[in-house]
């Protein structure tokens, strides 16, 4: 980073946090248990990356979901949620299936995508196994082709209560 974006940074500061409002009122499923923390390990069944796009920018420095508790881990072992975009491909199946078992109870299943809820564009494809809640049970959606990050992170926020 150059001198001179640093000191427009400064000068300049976005201001996300100004438009997302003051903390949703926590969702009852397991709000209780996870304390304002969320660690979160996403899935990708079959998106076309655009879903996904949407998650990265959700926890980029201008919306920054980290800052509301929500964290993406690299292990199932170490979530309280899956995160699931796309499509479930027949190639996912399986490893998505695997993936929900590995994590620990209680755990959350959360779809991000019109594709997660019902294939969306996919639909009726060679390759497609089916939605989301097909293979998984799902508790929470966060509709839309594809959701706006702050969409994703109010929905997140939802159950950090932060
Ligand atoms: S919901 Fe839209 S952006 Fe997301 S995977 Fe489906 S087609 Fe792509």
């Amino acid at each position: 980073m150059t001198l001179r974006i640093l000191l427009r940074a400064v000068a300049h500061p976005r201001k996300a946090s100004k438009d997302l409002g003051p903390p949703p009122r926590p969702r009852d499923v397991l709000s209780r248990d996870l304390h304002g923390s969320l660690q979160v390990r996403h899935v990708d069944a079959g998106s076309c990356n655009g879903c996904e796009m949407e998650v990265h920018s959700a926890f980029a420095p201008v919306y920054d979901a980290e800052r509301f508790g929500v964290r993406l881990v690299a292990s199932p072992r170490h979530a309280d949620a899956l995160l699931v975009t796309g499509p479930v491909t027949k190639n996912m199946s399986d490893p998505l299936r695997k993936t929900y078992e590995a994590l620990p109870e209680p755990r959350l299943v959360i779809t991000l995508g019109d594709c997660a809820q019902d294939c969306g564009v996919f639909k009726g494809g060679y390759g497609v196994e089916g939605s989301v809640s097909d293979v998984v049970p799902v508790d929470v959606h966060i509709p839309g082709c594809p959701p706006h990050p702050q969409a994703i992170v109010e929905a997140l926020r939802g159950f950090t209560g932060r």
